[in-house]
This record gives structure tokens, C-alpha cells and sequence, in this order.
């Protein structure tokens, strides 16, 4: 019988992948997620990745860029460093690209780590794919549908008149994880297989600044050492979950997404 195209999520398989701090472990192990993110135009992109990153199951979120100021008068806990990703200091997975502007030679940085990165927003615009195909880890790459239009430049009513197709050529071509976001989430993966579809959600997502919280989501799991098509999934899932909590009929903020995903994650546990 032939592969399945599509293949549902469970709360199930959600449940077993989250990543839980064992009896012994320390902040290191759990991993550290480095965020490169936000411009003097755009902080608040940085604060939001930030936020999703503390929920999402890393021991610590490092924070390099601009917003270092603003990010640490909302998160406190968070590790600020003025210095370029290099010089960051140890980093489990990094995020770049929300908010970023043109800062090209931070996304070149961080395409140039060993790490698992992520990329969004500004960085798709930014990375180059050469760079983004040479790389020696994991890639996981988060476009709505206008970014991934524009990353196979095509009008963006061709990408939603062909998302399938479309998740799956932007992975080949850049040799990376596709995580297409949207009222329906894909997550297709390099090497073909079936594409992954995330079964939560809700309209009320559709606002400013909700996908910086799920880039912050996501790459706190790869940090966690989640498979890049485990990351993006499993991170949809808890933010499509905390969408509808955090909405519940009523319209929200991108920061209320982020407040809520403790309560996604206890309903999966
Ligand atoms: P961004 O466009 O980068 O801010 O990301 C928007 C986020 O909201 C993504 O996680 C989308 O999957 C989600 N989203 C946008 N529109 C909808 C919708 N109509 N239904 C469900 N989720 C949505
Ligand atoms: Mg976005």
C-alpha cells in the first residue's frame, strides 16, 4: 500500500515527547536556546520569542541583539549578551530572524553554528541557501504562507492553493524542516515522509507577534534535543492548545499565547 501523504499529530505522541527534567538534571542538560532576534524598530518580536522559549522546556533562554534591555525588564531570568552569537557563550539551538530587520550578518552567524537552528520571519528573507543547505545540523525553517511564497517566488494564493506541495518543495530546496504555518500547520521534513498536519488551533491566532512566540516555542525544544519535525509539531500542537485556552471565544494577545502554553502542556501530560 502506498505511504500516507498526511499523518495527524496525537495528544498521545504529543505527551511522550515532551521533554520532562529528570530527578538529576541541571539547567545545561536541559539545554540552553539562543534567541537572535528583535531591532531597535522591532523589540517586541524579541520579547515574544523570549517568552515562548522560557515555556518550552529548556533549562535557559540566552538573548542576543538590540531588545536586550526591553527582554530583561519582562523576563529577568533571561541571559542577555550584547556580543554576536559566537560569542554567546554555549547554546543548545539557536532562533533567529523574528523582528530582525536586515541584520543579515547575524543570520549568517548563526547559519554558520553546529547547533539546530530555526528560522523565521526577517531570517527566511536574510538566509542564504547555500548556507542554509551546507549546514551540518538540523534546520528548522517556520514561513507563513506569504514568507514561503516569496521563498519559491510565487504569489502567495499559489501557495494556498498548493500548501502539500508547497511544504514539501520549500524542505527539498533548502535541505531543511518546513514548518508551514496557518489555519492548518504542516511540518514536512527533507527527506520526504509523510507531512505532519497540527490538529489545534484557532483563528483568534491570526494577531501581531503569535508566531514569534511559536518560533521561541520550538526552538526551546530543539534546544531540549527534540528532532527538528518533533520540535515544530509538538510546538503547534501546545500552541494551538494555548491559543484556544488563552482565547476561549474572546480575542487575545500574542503575549496571552505565550502566558497559556503551561496550561497546553498540563492538558497533554
Ligand atoms: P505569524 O504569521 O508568523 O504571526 O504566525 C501566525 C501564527 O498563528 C501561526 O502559528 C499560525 O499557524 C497561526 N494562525 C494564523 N492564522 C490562523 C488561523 N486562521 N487559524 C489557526 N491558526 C492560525
Ligand atoms: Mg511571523
Amino acid at each position: 500500500p502506498a505511504e500516507p501523504e498526511l499523518e495527524a499529530l496525537q495528544h498521545a505522541d504529543v505527551a511522550a515527547l515532551l521533554p520532562l527534567p529528570a530527578a538529576e538534571s541541571d539547567k545545561y542538560r536541559r539545554g540552553v536556546v539562543g534567541i537572535a532576534a528583535g531591532s531597535a524598530r522591532y523589540p517586541g518580536a524579541a520579547v515574544l520569542a523570549v517568552s515562548g522559549a522560557l515555556r518550552g522546556g529548556a533549562g535557559a533562554v540566552r538573548y542576543v541583539g538590540p531588545a536586550g534591555q526591553a527582554v530583561v525588564a519582562r523576563f529577568p531570568e533571561t541571559l542577555v549578551s550584547d556580543q554576536g552569537p559566537h560569542k554567546a557563550g554555549r547554546v543548545q539551538a539557536w532562533v533567529v530572524g523574528p523582528g530582525a530587520g536586515d541584520d543579515a550578518a547575524t543570520v549568517a552567524e548563526v547559519l554558520d553554528t553546529d547547533v539546530p537552528v530555526l528560522i523565521d520571519a526577517d531570517g527566511l528573507r536574510l538566509a542564504d541557501r547555500a548556507a542554509v543547505r551546507a549546514r551540518s545540523a538540523p534546520t528548522l525553517m517556520t514561513p507563513h504562507a506569504g514568507e514561503a511564497a516569496a521563498l519559491l517566488g510565487v504569489a502567495r494564493e499559489e501557495v494556498e492553493g498548493a500548501r502539500l506541495s508547497s511544504v514539501r518543495e520549500l524542505a527539498a530546496r533548502y535541505r531543511a524542516t518546513v514548518l508551514l504555518k496557518g489555519s492548518t500547520t504542516l511540518v514536512a521534513d527533507p527527506d520526504g515522509g509523510p507531512v505532519r498536519v497540527n490538529p489545534t488551533g484557532t483563528p483568534w491566532l491570526a494577531t501581531a507577534g503569535s508566531g514569534d512566540v511559536l518560533s521561541g516555542l520550538a526552538g526551546s525544544l530543539l534546544a531540549a534535543g527534540l528532532r527538528a519535525r518533533d520540535a515544530g509539531s509538538v510546538a503547534a500542537y501546545l500552541h494551538g492548545l494555548a491559543g484556544r485556552f488563552a482565547a476561549d471565544g474572546a480575542p487575545l494577545g500574542a503575549h496571552d499565547v505565550a502566558e497559556t502554553i503551561p496550561e497546553a502542556w498540563r492538558d497533554v501530560r
